[in-house]
């Protein structure tokens, strides 16, 4: 019995022990926040090399080049109208991957930070694009004779072959309704074709064709036309896909503050008043808004955002302190 009770007495010492012994769970939660707390702070403070260098900037988050934030490439709209993620095509990875900005022809831009300009078309490239654009047009699409086996054969190719082009870029819906109206529709064609015979071998023709193919009641057709018959020339003919972007300027930034680079595309311009190889400063107009190139109504920017020398597209609204 006295050992019964020795033993007994024992055992209710190492359970009392344990249990004391063992913190209730908030202490524990508590403890492991605060263990935790000072490394998460830690990480989320951002390095700074130059610690010497004055007025520290406004966000950090955003990135800074030349001790200042980027900025609004139109000073007098912040507004975005078509976002980075609008749906451009059946597939998910066919989103805009720019921000549209409707202004009115000829609002001036800005460089949103300094750098230098990497590419820009200039005005005898963008007019050589624009004439082979409209021949094309004439020999491709309106040139051919749907009852010659071999350019029938040629434009079926063209547009459903599971080689070459087709292959290449997927023609939608659009495109095969250009084919039955083209194949089908002669008297369609030949108006079409007579339109195209009447116009200038300029941006203005090629504006002046849009315009009567919206007129005919087909404003989405004119637009997805315009782009796909700008894919299939830019497949034939080199001319190169850029003219869908009219003129434009890439300006590569200076590092900012974390020495990454980023490159900028202001696109459907008006006009530009910078070189390639010139340096341009933050703020600085660089020219005007337009509707070059195959631009959808109303006037707008289109400017497209990359990490780095034709890097990855990104979001400018993520960076642009005040873009919405
Ligand atoms: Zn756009």
């Amino acid at each position: 019995m006295k050992l019964i009770m020795e033993n007994w007495r024992r055992f209710t010492k190492i359970i009392k022990e344990n249990v004391e012994s063992e913190p209730p769970e908030e202490n524990l939660l508590s403890r492991a926040l605060s263990a935790v707390a000072p490394e998460s702070e830690q990480e989320q403070e951002i390095p700074d090399s130059e610690p010497e260098k004055p007025l520290p900037p406004a966000n950090k988050s955003f990135p800074i080049v030349d001790g200042r934030n980027f900025m609004n490439p139109l000073p007098s709209t912040s507004k975005v109208n078509a976002g980075f993620y609008q749906s451009r095509g059946p597939k998910p990875s066919d989103k805009h991957g720019a921000i549209d900005q409707n202004v009115s022809i000829g609002t001036p831009c800005v460089a949103v930070a300094s750098g230098v300009v990497v590419e820009s078309i200039n005005q005898v490239e963008y007019d050589k694009n624009c004439s082979d654009f409209i021949n094309i047009m004439k020999k491709e699409v309106f040139g051919f004779d749907p009852e010659n086996k071999k350019e029938k054969a040629h434009a079926a190719r063209l547009i459903f072959g599971t080689k070459g082009y087709a292959n290449r870029r997927k023609l939608t819906f659009w495109a095969t309704k250009l084919w039955i109206r083209l194949t089908r529709n002669q008297k369609w064609k030949a108006k079409a074709l007579e339109k195209l015979n009447s116009v200038s071998s300029d941006w203005n023709g090629i504006r002046k064709f849009q315009d009567f193919l919206t007129s005919q009641g087909h404003k989405n057709f004119c637009a997805m036309f315009m782009r796909h018959l700008l894919r299939l020339s830019a497949y034939k003919e080199r001319i190169h896909k850029r003219m869908m972007a009219g003129k434009y300027v890439n300006i590569l930034t200076d590092p900012d503050q974390r020495g990454r680079q980023w490159q900028f595309s202001y696109m459907h311009m008006d006009k530009y008043n910078v070189n390639n190889g010139d340096r341009v400063e933050a703020g600085q107009i660089i020219g005007s808004t337009g509707t070059t190139g195959i631009a959808d109504d109303p006037p707008h920017l289109h400017f497209v955002m990359r990490r780095g020398r034709n890097g990855r597209k990104v979001d400018p609204t993520k960076y642009f302190p005040g873009l919405r």
